[in-house]
């Protein structure tokens, strides 16, 4: 009997899939080098099946199989990462949680849910929305992500600073250890019961463990949201009044502040006039919110100019429309046409930090880019991210790619002089796998290493991830 085989045999009928559709659509994520090389038509490595579990036992099954026989296992979501942590190779087994799709108990007295690590985001914000609840976790990839995606690949909402990013919703988890020991971590608010496991997984992408169920924490639903939006002829002056407003207390939840070339491409359809826009988002029935607007209005003027709410609201409307623009650029239909890719990057830095990562992160990729912009848009006291939305437009397909690591090369690079993390919410995956070893530093990568072997003894665990 082949080793798969004697999986099958294992699992309840119809888990696994050799189905060649199946395999060649979970080759990769939605990395924009793997999404070009696919409509270049380059070969890329398959996946010798697909399990779909339903229960945490056939994950069990599966990974228990997997070191007993030495196989590669790589967890899936719903392959809406954007930095090739799930990308495939020739040989493993790609566990696709996507049948994992059960959302259990809504306890309204604690306000939490439960559900298990396949539910789409879009799903559970509906289930939660008819107990007039909400996660407040909304990665603008809300309707193609799944819970289980969010821990693994530490990921941030458009409402973090006000709600929290997956680390502070995050209470409880199931999840299978590569042997196919089952590990539980009950719902608390917080623990002092030795170094939080929960932890350890977020941002594991997979190499550690897979996650099978997860307890959130969750919040009244925002009756609506009011908006503020401000006009900065200066990004330093934007970043330092979005700082205080962060820090005032006035409940914000949307925090965001986009520097002229982003303001242009987010708010061009308004007839913007060219200046960095700073957008306040606080939800409608926050009491006391016309004092709180206030006090965030008198801190934003000082160094601005008041724009009307339609900012805010237009925003809000057209908040996850890159989604499809991302797939029209980098899919089959390739809007811009060929050659021309888009890709984002997302660091974080201290607020001392945080114009020289603008200045030299934009200036690294301006020679490779025919657009480069950015915002900033998960706040905290001490810092901020910065997200760089750029444009490469290479005179072919395989041009492109050479000017894409360039790109990423400089900017990575001037990233780390700056002081910055190359990363805040994306992951590492296969994309910025090289820049590990800078971001961590040797004996970080070691310790990685040494949890993954301790954990992982056949070295199973999406074996390409989380390795410079
Ligand atoms: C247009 C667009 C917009 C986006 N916007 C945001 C945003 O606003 N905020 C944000 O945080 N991200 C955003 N993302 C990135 C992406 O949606 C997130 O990284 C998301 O968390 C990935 O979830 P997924 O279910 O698709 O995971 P996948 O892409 O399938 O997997 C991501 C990683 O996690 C591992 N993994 C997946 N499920 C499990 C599991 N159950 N157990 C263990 N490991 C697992 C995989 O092996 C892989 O390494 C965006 C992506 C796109 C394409």
């Amino acid at each position: 009997m082949s080793a798969l085989d004697l999986l099958v045999s294992r699992l309840p009928a119809d888990t696994v899939s050799t189905d060649p559709k199946i395999l060649t659509e979970r080759a990769t994520d939605s990395w924009t080098l793997d999404l070009l090389r696919r409509v270049r038509g380059d070969e890329l490595a398959e996946p010798a099946a697909v399990a779909f579990p339903v229960r945490t036992e056939d994950v069990a099954t599966v990974l228990a199989w997997a070191t007993e026989t030495g196989t590669a296992v790589i967890p899936r979501g719903a392959g809406s990462g954007v930095c090739g942590g799930a990308q495939a190779r020739a040989g493993a087994v790609i566990l696709d949680l996507s049948r994992m799709d059960q959302i259990g108990d809504v306890d309204l007295v604690s306000q939490t849910v439960t559900a298990q690590a396949g539910v789409r985001g879009d799903r559970l914000e509906a289930a939660l929305a008819a107990n007039g609840l909400t996660t407040g976790h909304y990665p603008q990839s809300i309707a193609i992500s799944t819970v289980g995606g969010w821990i693994a690949a530490s990921s941030a909402g458009q409402a973090s600073t006000g709600f929290g990013a997956i680390e502070d919703i995050l209470l409880g988890l199931t999840a299978v250890l590569p042997t196919g020991e089952i590990l539980r971590c009950r719902a608390v608010p917080r623990s002092a019961a030795g170094p939080d496991l929960r932890r350890l997984l977020i941002g594991s992408e997979g190499t550690l463990a897979v996650v099978t169920e997860a307890t959130l924490a969750c919040r009244r639903r925002p009756a609506g949201w009011e908006w503020l939006a401000v006009a900065f002829p200066r990004f330093t002056d934007m970043a330092g009044a979005l700082r205080e407003v962060r820090r005032a207390g006035t409940g914000v939840a949307v925090l965001r502040g986009y520097d002229e070339t982003d303001a242009q491409f987010n708010f061009g359809a308004l007839d913007h006039s060219g200046d960095c826009v700073g957008l306040a988002g606080f939800p409608a029935d926050l009491p006391g919110l016309e004092a709180r607007k206030q006090a965030a209005a008198a801190i934003m003027t000082s160094t601005g100019t008041e724009l009307g709410a339609r900012y805010g609201e237009h925003w809000e409307q057209h908040r996850n429309d890159a989604v499809q623009t991302y797939a029209q650029v980098m899919g089959p239909e390739r809007a811009f046409g060929a050659g021309a890719i888009v890709d984002t990057m997302e660091v974080a830095g201290l607020w001392s930090a945080v114009p020289r990562l603008h200045e030299e992160i934009k200036g690294a990729l301006a020679p490779f880019t025919e657009l480069a912009g950015c915002h900033l848009s998960h706040l905290y006291p001490s810092g901020s991210s910065l997200y760089f939305t750029f444009l490469i437009n290479g005179t072919d397909e395989h041009d492109a790619e050479a000017t894409y690591r360039q790109a990423w090369d400089q900017a990575a690079r001037s990233c780390a002089g700056a002081g910055g993390t190359i990363t805040h919410h994306h992951g590492v995956g296969r994309l910025k796998a090289p820049y590990l070893t800078q971001e961590l530093g040797a004996e970080g990568v070691a310790v990685l290493d040494r949890i993954r072997a301790a954990l992982d003894p056949a070295q199973i665990m999406n074996p390409g991830g989380l390795r410079p």
